[in-house]
């Protein structure tokens, strides 16, 4: 994830007052925790009837996906680990409708390839809902041993474990695009998780989904998208996803209704932040997003870009709560009448 944003920012804000000055601006306000789950959207929502077997994910498969995956060790930009899980991804999706999107990234470090992965999973239904996860590490960490475990890869494994509940089957509601993004996180660091303040995050990072929400745009495909959802650190074996600010209020109330119709609303919302992420590029272009992120890793962010980001804090469990709560947030999309525009 790229902005740890504010919060640790204002969490030391005493001691860091002028540097962080100039990030504060467009801060949340971050420590206002109270519990926001039971805000309302502007219309009241239509949801349809809580009823089918509950949708269940396999948290130990998932977490295997994510093993994998830190086991190719740091992954940045231009490394030949990053080239080894784009095909590890790859060969998960064999036999899927698969667009590759590459490109070069002008970045401050220089040019790098950039490669997006979509699986394309067809619906009955007119439209289209986008389910993402960025898959690099950060590039200032590349020497270290830096590996991502929540951040980038949890949500990219259980995006591979959520390939296999969709594959082969009629989907009998939209059509369900998953993307594993790439150069989310910034080249220089913005000052976050303990590194220098070289770059502000918002012009060195989100370099990949930007360039499918350009591309999207161009060619009209955004106009099919009906809700772009994100996870991000969804690994934490103490799951807490925030509500986040920058989301589409209505698309979190159905992710609120999702995990209470499966009983995991405790993991959910207990706290609200602004969280800048890959789904800025829609919400700037109007998609109804929501971004599904465990900010709280470790006490004060401690694990975050850190190399203590390791698989030791992960669980099954929170990839199988986090997959749940999306097969039934898309469950509830599909059997709702209409979604809001915006
Ligand atoms: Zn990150």
């Amino acid at each position: 994830m790229g902005r740890a944003k504010r919060i640790s920012w204002i969490l030391l804000a005493g001691a860091l007052a002028v540097i962080a000055c100039d990030r504060d601006k467009d801060a949340a306000p971050a420590q206002n925790t109270s519990v926001s789950a039971s805000a309302p959207a502007s219309e009241p929502l239509k949801l349809p009837p809580d009823d089918g077997p509950p949708p269940s994910v396999d948290g130990d498969r998932a977490m295997q996906y994510v093993k994998d995956i830190v086991k190719f060790g740091p992954r940045p930009l231009g490394s030949a680990n990053h080239k080894k899980v784009e095909e590890y991804i790859s060969s998960h999706l064999k036999g899927d409708q698969v667009e590759d999107d590459v490109f070069t990234a002008d970045t401050p470090e220089g040019k790098f390839p950039v490669h997006n992965i979509i699986a394309k999973y067809p619906g009955t239904k007119e439209g289209i809902i986008i389910l993402a996860s960025h898959y690099d590490t950060n590039y200032p960490m590349r020497k270290t041993s830096y590996v991502g475990a929540n951040d980038g890869a949890s949500s990219s494994g259980l995006l591979l474990e959520l390939a296999n509940h969709l594959r082969g089957k009629q989907r009998e509601g939209y059509s369900v695009w998953l993307a594993w993004d790439d150069a989310e996180e910034a080249m220089k660091p913005d000052g976050s998780g303990g590194l220098p303040n070289e770059m502000p995050f918002s012009e060195d990072s989100l370099y990949g989904i930007t360039h499918l929400a350009e591309k999207w745009q161009a060619d009209g495909t955004l106009k099919k998208v009906k809700a772009f959802i994100l996870t991000d650190m969804i690994g934490d074996s103490d799951l807490n996803v925030d509500r986040d600010t920058n989301s589409t209020p209505w698309l979190e109330d159905v992710v609120y209704e999702a995990a209470k119709r499966l009983g995991y609303q405790s993991h959910f919302f207990g706290r609200q932040q602004e969280v800048s992420d890959d789904h800025l590029p829609f919400v700037k272009r109007g998609v109804p997003s929501a971004d599904l992120i465990d900010f709280t890793y470790g006490y004060n962010l401690a694990y975050w870009h850190t190399t203590e980001d390791t698989i030791d804090k992960l669980s099954p469990r929170s990839l199988q709560i986090v997959g749940g709560v999306v097969l039934e947030t898309l469950r509830i999309l599909d059997k709702m009448d209409s979604l809001p525009a915006k």
